[in-house]
């Protein structure tokens, strides 16, 4: 539909140009058709002014009172003589009629081009296949965004920190064999300043930065996208060292389902393929760094994060409440902020904000002061930047502001963190956190420590009974019946696990060594119905257990959700001292 539109449009501005332009020439004196003895009979009366001689099959010329007439040529020698003989004025061959149609042809392509350059950078999508690509790949002017544009989202800078190094010293790491990361993808909710974080990349390593938006290069006719793929990454590398920016990867880079989503997919393949290629083309240590952005890191084709191509993934999720407060401040740097306004306070206000919500906050408020013209910014604008702030955002994130909603995630994610330190101390908890991430409501990392080829048994075991803890706080705290689906992939999860050290592993009493997925190809199926119990019955009891746990911990539970309704995201020494400190 969209692109039907985009190409009546061509058509008809085609027309109107051209248009004109023949109307032009039709309203030209069409030449009198005159006999070869007419023209005689006139050139005998003295009435012809004048004749074009060319070579053509025809001549035309002037009557004396401006008719035109046209004839045939007789193409005898002596023909001009003759005429100029008779006082005919005679002009050879370069007309001036000629002149003005080759100029009136050279003008009508010029316009033609002139059109079609603007129409298609209007609609890049009605661009011919045979047409110059690339006209939109342009380098930005120097990135003047460095790191101190960039306010709470720490994690994410420490680890580009190294890849800025990579791009100025490339020689420092080959030295040592080591490659540069060629791609690196950040992915996380809109607005969390992703692209902010990519010109940061740029503008700390002073390089170019060269920025498309993944549907640029999904155009209409297959071909094209690959082609600008190829275009960009010359202009990159003929600027040397540089960041390449591609926001929403996914529309080129989306999983590969059997194309059911029909046309287009043949040009995405294309322009994917181009892509891999041209970034396993240039060398690891050139110096340039592809950097692409999605909002869901799942739905990418896994061909792009394979080693060699998209290899880091680095999350930019939505700032907690002290990233909330840095993000306020860095905004409020140019701004006459009154005294009443409570930047803390308004951070704890702004759950599930994100950076450009917070940043769109602050300037709203801005605008209010500026009709009002009092001086500062009052805490009245705030709270009326506010209500337009959030309006102009979907609905989910009003109704996720829930109290309730907050504080079931704050116990379900405290459940987890309390029950990983109780029965595996050795697991270090990087990260508890209550505000949504792509992966689901809150969100709980824990590392388990490499030290061993093996999982054992009582590792497994711990990690059942580590993912049963979230449901099971929500099932002591809030009752039975208030229990909520957050917990759905936590159960799959032990499901998982346990399935794995009955069928797999011979690690369960009662079921022996016997690989069960061996027995069920040999068409051994009377144990189904067994497992199946036993299993249940085995997940009760590691339930039960991390219920016991929980109850006989309750203060240290509550402490640690309480904690996180505050703070919004526990680092692993913050969690690591509630845990001492309550203990001793
Ligand atoms: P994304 O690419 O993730 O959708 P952007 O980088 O385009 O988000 O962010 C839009 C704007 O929001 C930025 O230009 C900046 O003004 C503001 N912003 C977002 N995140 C931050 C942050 N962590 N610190 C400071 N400003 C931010
Ligand atoms: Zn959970």
């Amino acid at each position: 539909m969209d692109r039907k539109y985009k190409v009546i449009i061509s058509i008809v501005a085609v027309i109107l140009i051209i248009l004109p332009i023949m109307v032009w020439n039709l309203r030209k004196p069409v030449p009198e058709e005159l006999t070869y003895n007419q023209f005689l009979e006139e050139t005998q009366k003295g009435r012809v002014e004048r004749v074009f001689l060319g070579q053509g099959d025809t001549i035309q010329g002037d009557l004396k009172g401006g008719t035109k007439f046209i004839t045939d040529n007789p193409r005898k020698e002596g023909f001009k003589e003759e005429l100029l003989k008779m006082d005919i004025a005679v002009e050879e061959k370069k007309s001036s009629e000629i002149l003005s149609q080759v100029i009136s042809l050279i003008v009508l392509a010029g316009i033609l081009t002139v059109a079609l350059t603007i129409i298609s950078k209007r609609f890049p999508q009605a661009q011919g296949k045979a047409s110059r690509v690339g006209t939109s790949i342009k380098e930005e002017e120097a990135i003047k965004v460095n790191f101190s544009n960039i306010a709470g989202n720490q994690e994410a800078v420490n680890s580009v920190e190294e890849i800025i190094d990579f791009i100025n010293n490339p020689e420092k790491y080959s030295e040592y064999g080591a490659r540069m990361p060629r791609g690196i993808i950040l992915y996380g909710p809109p607005g969390t300043g992703k692209t902010l974080l990519a010109k940061a990349i740029a503008g700390e390593a002073g390089v170019p930065f060269f920025a498309l938006t993944g549907s640029d290069f999904v155009q209409m006719y297959v071909g094209v996208g690959a082609a600008r793929i190829r275009e960009l990454f010359k202009k990159a590398r003929q600027a040397g060292k540089c960041v390449i920016f591609i926001d929403e990867i996914d529309a080129l880079g989306k999983k590969r389902n059997g194309g059911s989503d029909g046309g287009g997919s043949d040009e995405r393949d294309q322009t994917l393929n181009a892509l891999l290629s041209e970034m396993s083309g240039f060398n690891e240590n050139e110096g340039i760094v592809v950097v692409a952005a999605t909002n869901r890191l799942d739905t990418l084709d896994d061909a792009l994060l394979r080693p060699g191509r998209f290899d880091r993934h680095i999350e930019i999720g939505l700032p907690d409440v002290s990233a909330r407060q840095m993000i306020l401040k860095l905004h409020s740097r140019n701004k006459p902020i009154g005294s009443d306004v409570d930047l803390k306070s308004l951070s704890h206000d702004t759950v599930y904000f994100s950076g450009a919500q917070l940043e769109n906050l602050m300037n709203e408020a801005a605008i209010q002061a500026a009709k009002r013209g009092n001086g500062t910014i009052k805490q009245a604008d705030i709270e009326k930047a506010f209500y337009t702030v959030i309006a102009g955002y979907e609905k989910k994130d009003r109704s996720s502001l829930s109290d309730m909603d907050r504080k079931i995630t704050a116990y379900h994610e405290s459940g987890h963190a309390l029950v990983t330190k109780l029965v595996a101390p050795e697991n270090r908890v990087s990260k508890v956190t209550i505000i949504p991430s792509t992966k689901g409501a809150g969100g709980f990392s824990m590392n388990i420590p490499p030290d061993s080829m093996y999982l054992k048994k009582r590792d497994m075991e711990n990690n059942i009974r580590i993912l049963l803890a979230g449901r099971c706080a929500e099932e002591i705290v809030f009752g039975k019946d208030n229990i909520t689906t957050g917990a759905s992939n936590d159960l799959e999860k032990a499901t998982g696990v346990l399935m794995d050290m009955v069928r797999r592993f011979g690690m369960t009493d009662g079921w022996g060594l016997l690989n069960y997925d061996v027995l069920y190809r040999n068409g051994i199926e009377q144990m189904q119905e067994r497992l199946l119990d036993g299993a249940k019955k085995c997940l009760d009891e590691f339930y039960g257990q991390v219920r016991c746990l929980l109850m006989e911990n309750r203060h240290l539970l509550d402490l640690i959700a309480n904690t996180l309704l505050q703070k919004e995201t526990l680092d692993e020494e913050t969690l690591d001292n509630l845990v001492l400190k309550a203990d001793n």
